[in-house]
């Protein structure tokens, strides 16, 4: 027998109770943010943070009543999408995707969560139209402007949205940010403000093909005070597998 043979079928059931126990657990504290935030409970919608999680723990956690699972490499993505076309589940791309990647997630994913840059939103619209259909899209934001990370800074993005408005085979659907790490999770407070405030200011320009609808923020440490300041979609992953070893 091989090792590997010896595992299955042995799927740790304290992991994949520990899973179920915490997705519970995170959509109660979705919902009570949301009341507490004033919101129309059911406005945030929790997207599973699934990269490095196997097929078994995914499995788990859709089983659960995860509906929305992120990946954020195309390389990783595509072998567990392919696992769950029956499942009655949507996958969002929330990495940094590389241009030359953009033809291969163009119809896998419903909504991508990351673009960071006119070219890229233009390399999108291309191979959407190529494939005869609309991509939904968010547009990233740096919000810290953190020399590391990717994304718009904000003054661009209120100067790029009009040309990315022209698009005729994308749909911009909002904002994302991944704020600077902080400590505890109040201090990311203002920058989901600046967000949203951000999404506001864009929504006043009224250009068709971009609707400031949905704002993604939140990740595991802070979820709740990004609903607080109007998240719609919250990216949580270490909340719902546990920490990540690789
Ligand atoms: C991994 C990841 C998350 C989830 O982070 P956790 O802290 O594990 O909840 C959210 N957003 C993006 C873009 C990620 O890469």
């Amino acid at each position: 027998m091989s090792g590997r043979e010896s595992c299955e079928g042995t799927m740790e059931p304290l992991i994949s109770e520990a899973i179920a126990k915490r997705v519970q657990s995170v959509l109660t504290k979705i919902r009570s943010a949301e009341e507490k935030a004033g919101r129309p409970v059911g406005t945030v919608r929790l997207v599973a943070a699934t990269k490095t999680v196997t097929i078994e723990h995914i499995a788990e956690g859709v089983r659960a009543g995860l509906s929305i699972l992120g990946e954020n490499r195309v390389q990783e993505a595509l072998p567990k999408i392919a696992v769950f076309t029956k499942e009655p589940v949507h996958w969002h791309f929330i990495g940094h995707l590389q241009r030359r990647k953009v033809r291969s997630v163009i119809g896998l994913f419903d909504l991508l969560h990351s673009v960071d840059s006119l070219d890229l939103a233009q390399e999108i619209d291309r191979r959407a139209g190529e494939a005869g259909r609309r991509q939904n899209v968010l547009l990233e934001v740096n919000i810290g402007k953190e020399p590391t990370k990717t994304g718009f800074h904000p003054e661009d993005v209120v100067r790029s949205v009009p040309m990315m408005a022209q698009l005729s085979h994308t749909c911009i659907k909002g904002l994302m940010t991944i704020p600077p790490p902080t400590i505890d999770p109040d201090s990311a407070r203002p920058y989901f403000r600046t967000l949203r405030d951000l999404a506001r200011q864009i929504a006043t320009f009224d250009l068709p093909t971009v609707r400031m609808d949905e704002l993604s923020m939140g990740m595991s440490n802070d979820y709740e005070v990004a609903i607080e300041e109007g998240a719609t979609l919250v990216r949580v992953g270490t909340a719902i597998f546990g920490e990540r070893h690789v």
